[in-house]
């Protein structure tokens, strides 16, 4: 097992790794940028470097500043986290090629994953159902274009090969729009992700976001730790996750884990990683991997019991996962809420100190957050600042104690989206499980209608 751990990440999953560390008997690295130099992950850390000013571009993406961070505290990996250089591959590569393990896939199974039109190919391959779309990427000849979408039938998805974050997409619903669609989100590509290639998909019009969590390890076995329902989203971006997903017969999901579990084999796939699908009509679609821990893990974690972040670690030190598939159990049901320093109507950003942070427990709670009393969330990164678990035998008693959860948060100085999160909880819809990937948008739209009249 490695003796020293360098966390390339910051807020509440930089905490999230150190804890696995500690759990693990590893010595921590924590890399901050100027901003974060307060963090409480900051101050657990063995050691800490401070790798930069505020913007992330010079800190937390800044590559040389990290790997020196590295080599002067004789770290032997580096987790990176989700977001940030997660899905690097010149990272990865970078990474290893000074000697350093990267806690994560191989480089060229980021790579193979991180551009969609290679990951889309590579699935068919191994037999993962996907989206009905273009053979690839777009071609520039405007008829064949046409022709593509024709043949898919409207409306379509034009998305962006390098896309990610919900961003790089755009929906097109007639013919008249379909050019200068692909126009657009080939220049927008080209400006955020450097990359202009975009593709077709068949755009579903009230699918579910279904994911397949999996474990591998470097000795060919891989593990699907079933499936986490995002459907909660607001513009493309999740709100609230859960596991099992409501409603979704147990032999469905056995048959798409094994074939995720089964691709993994195929391509060689090494650490924790999440295969994502639109569900409708009792079919699994595959739109992306994510190569990486992902934000929403502890639900399964809580259904499982099993430490995704600490197998993670343990299979990036050559260790073999210690359970087969039959060995894993699920029990229970899990719902975690992004809790985002936001305004929870206006949903704009909301920085700043908080003066008086108070969390929740009892059965059943978990709380993962970097924050505390008189914390200042700076305006540089993400709005996320934490995460609120529930844990139940049955869904009804995981919705339950997580409205009590969120009664008991009390957060001032800033605002959040706690008071959204109330009322999803109290929602017909949501309570019924099984709502759509639009269902949160409608939502927002009607109730800003009726603050209108
Ligand atoms: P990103 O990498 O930016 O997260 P994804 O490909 O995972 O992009 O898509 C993000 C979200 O966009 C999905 O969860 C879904 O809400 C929506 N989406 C993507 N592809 C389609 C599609 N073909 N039909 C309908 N919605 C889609």
């Amino acid at each position: 097992m490695f003796e020293k751990i360098l966390i390339a990440n910051r807020g509440e999953i930089a905490l999230r790794v150190l804890r696995a560390c500690r759990e693990l008997g590893i010595r921590t690295v924590a890399v901050h940028s100027e901003a974060d130099t307060e963090a409480k992950y900051v101050k657990l850390a063995d050691e800490s470097v401070c790798i930069g000013p505020a913007p992330s571009g010079q800190s937390y993406l800044n590559v040389p500043a990290i790997i020196s961070a590295a080599e002067v505290t004789d770290a032997e990996a580096i987790h990176p986290g989700y977001g940030f250089l997660s899905e690097n591959a010149d990272f990865a590569e970078r990474v290893e090629q000074s000697g350093f393990v990267f806690i994560g896939p191989r480089p060229d199974t980021i790579r193979l994953m991180g551009d969609k039109v290679s990951a889309k190919d590579a699935m068919k391959a191994a037999g993962v159902p996907c989206v009905p779309g273009s053979e690839g990427a777009l071609p520039d000849d405007p008829k064949e274009i046409v022709k593509i979408a024709r043949a898919i039938g409207y409306p379509v998805i034009i998305k962006a090969a390098g896309g990610g974050g919900g961003r790089g997409m755009r929906v097109v619903h007639t013919e008249a729009a379909l050019l200068n669609a692909v126009t657009t989100t080939r220049s927008e590509a080209a400006a955020a992700f450097g990359n202009p290639i975009v593709y077709m998909e068949k755009f579903l019009e009230n699918p579910r976001h279904v994911e397949i969590q999996v474990l591998a390890d470097q000795h060919g076995n891989a593990v699907y730790l079933g499936e986490r329902d995002c459907s909660m989203q607001r513009r493309h971006q999740k709100v609230i996750e859960e596991a099992p997903a409501p409603g979704i017969e147990r032999r469905l999901i056995a048959r798409i884990g094994e074939r995720c579990a089964e691709a993994c084999r195929k391509i060689g796939y090494r650490g924790a990683g999440t295969f994502e699908f639109l569900y409708e009509n009792s079919e699994f679609y595959f739109i992306e991997m994510n190569t990486r821990v992902q934000v929403e893990h502890p639900v399964t974690e809580m259904i499982t019991g099993i430490d995704i972040v600490q197998t993670q670690i343990r299979v990036a030190a050559g260790e073999k996962l210690s359970f087969k598939q039959r060995d894993i159990e699920f029990r229970g049901h899990s719902i975690e809420c992004r809790i985002n320093a936001e305004d929870p109507f206006k949903f704009t950003p909301s920085p700043g100190r908080i003066t008086n942070w108070h969390t929740p427990g009892g059965p059943g709670i978990r709380v993962d957050s970097h924050v505390y009393n008189n914390y200042t969330v700076p305006p540089h990164y993400d709005s996320m600042i934490g995460k609120l678990i529930a844990y139940g035998d049955t869904r009804e008693q995981a919705i339950r104690r997580m409205r009590i959860a969120l009664s008991e948060m009390a957060v001032s100085g800033i605002k959040t989206n706690v008071p959204l999160h109330q009322e999803l909880m109290l929602d017909a819809r949501f309570i019924e499980g099984g709502t759509s990937i639009h269902y949160l948008e409608h939502k927002l739209a009607e109730r800003s209608e009726v603050k209108k009249t």
